[in-house]
């Protein structure tokens, strides 16, 4: 019996042998008649595609829009054959700039470059602990490299190997800003005069109104430093339900309002104003816990129906199985260089079909135009998508970066081609150097740190 089984393995390996070296070649074999040269020595597993190894891989530093962007190039043994991911984390991007030229390069060099799973996997645990961010970004750039890679080997876009279109494109919300609500209002009805049907309302940056209104309290103590921000919780709290107000008055109905409380205020305090802005009808409320107050969001279901968004600071995919099956917020915000790339992206966007939970990736100035076209190759291709945060290239960015998503009427395009479809002028990349400095640091009037 074991015999026999054997026989036929051998026979199904000789067979597939000499398939793929030729049609003609194969033919004879069945007909009886071996041929003469030995078949050339091809992994099974790669069905008849001759393996191409990893030559090296190397960080891509710049910054030219001032916010820091790291880009992973993998380079191949097939000349001309490379791949791009983003690996942005631009308040520590040095660090993850030696975590790509060393242990990434390391860890790669001499390895397939088409057993994606298997090398995030390796990857994933190739330093014992992990979870954290640095490394992170380095898997995701990685990882998002090798889709590149894999897409331009079966020259197509990524969107076609993670199943094709669902959709012709990807509607996308606007950043709309002003420091008054008619401001904002304003500001708003460029954006859907411009075609957008989706627009995040924000006054004066993240939970920062009254910074002007005069010099606060710790300031003139002398307390904290130079350029750290200052958050009035009350004025802020008390000013979105006015902003919402005065935008569904001037702007109307057609148009989805979003807004993100960017974790900066007490649990409790989020939860009230959110009750308040039911009326406005939102399209969701972003972020309105840190990561260390995920316990709150029974408490928040509990006491409105207004549509949540989180999940831009998670490091690792378990951290979204628990909220998600739980059904504790509604859009799941994946911050593709961060979370691991394309790979867990998928998995986690998987899981929230089953659970009615909608994907909203993050899609700030600090992700680089690869990782603005992985998000969109992802929006295209998953059914249960909710929407996709924009930003506006500029022209230094594109003189940088060629291939970049395109925005009309509201809608992010793809670059057509096979990959994720955009590439890296590396000289120009080299003119916008990275910085190590990074300010997070904001403020209550009595100079108490807020978690941002
Ligand atoms: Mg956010």
């Amino acid at each position: 019996m074991e015999n026999e089984q054997q026989k036929n393995k051998f026979d199904r390996r000789e067979a597939l042998k000499m398939l793929s070296i030729g049609s003609g070649a194969g033919l004879m074999g069945m007909l009886g008649s071996m041929p003469s040269a030995k078949a050339t020595e091809i992994p099974a597993y790669t069905k008849g595609m001759a393996p191409v190894k990893i030559k090296s891989v190397k960080a891509i530093a710049t910054a030219p829009s001032s916010s820091n962007l790291i880009v992973v190039k993998v380079e191949t043994t097939e000349p001309g054959l490379y791949g791009l991911g983003c690996a942005t984390f631009t308040q520590r991007a040095v660090a993850v700039v030696t975590a790509i030229n060393s242990y990434l390069n390391d860890f790669c060099v001499g390895k397939d470059v088409d057993n994606i799973e298997d090398m995030w996997h390796g990857l994933y645990v190739s330093s014992y602990w992990r979870n954290g961010p640095v490394l992170n970004n380095a898997l995701s750039g990685l990882d998002q490299a090798l889709w590149d890679i894999k897409g331009k080997r079966a020259n197509m876009p990524v969107y076609q190997l993670l199943g094709g279109k669902v959709r012709f494109a990807v509607p996308c919300y606007a950043h709309a800003s002003g420091n008054t609500p008619e401001a904002v209002a304003e500001s708003v009805q460029k954006f859907m005069d411009e075609g957008y049907k989706y627009v995040r309302i924000q006054q004066g940056g993240y939970g920062a109104v009254g910074v002007n209104q005069k010099k606060p309290d710790f300031k003139e103590a002398g307390f904290g430093g130079e350029t750290d921000a200052y958050m009035d919780e009350r004025t802020y709290l008390r000013s979105v339900p006015k902003i919402f107000k005065t935008v569904r008055e001037r702007c109307g109905d057609d148009v989805e309002l979003l807004h993100d409380i960017h974790e900066r205020v007490q649990p409790m305090d989020a939860i009230n104003m959110i009750k308040q802005l039911e009326p406005y009808r939102p399209f969701f409320i972003e972020d309105p816990f840190s990561p260390e107050n995920m316990e709150w969001f029974k408490q928040l279901r509990a006491s409105t129906s207004v549509p949540i968004a989180m999940g831009e600071l998670f490091n690792n995919i378990n951290e979204f199985k628990m909220p998600m099956v739980n059904q504790w917020f509604d859009y799941i915000r994946i911050h593709i260089s961060q979370i691991g790339g394309i790979t867990p992206a998928m998995k986690v966007a998987r899981l929230g079909e089953w659970f009615n939970v909608k994907t909203a990736w993050h899609g700030p100035g600090d992700v680089s135009p690869v990782g603005h076209a992985a998000n969109a190759h992802i929006d295209l291709a998953v059914w249960n998508f909710g929407i996709q945060e924009s930003v506006r290239f500029s022209e230094k960015m594109q003189e940088v970066f060629s291939g970049c998503p395109t925005m009309k009427n509201g809608y992010m395009y793809v670059n057509e081609v096979p990959g994720l479809g955009v590439d890296i002028n590396e000289k120009e990349a080299a003119k916008y150097p990275i910085g190590t400095k990074s300010n997070w640091q904001v403020r209550k009037a009595d100079g108490t740190l807020i978690r941002p």
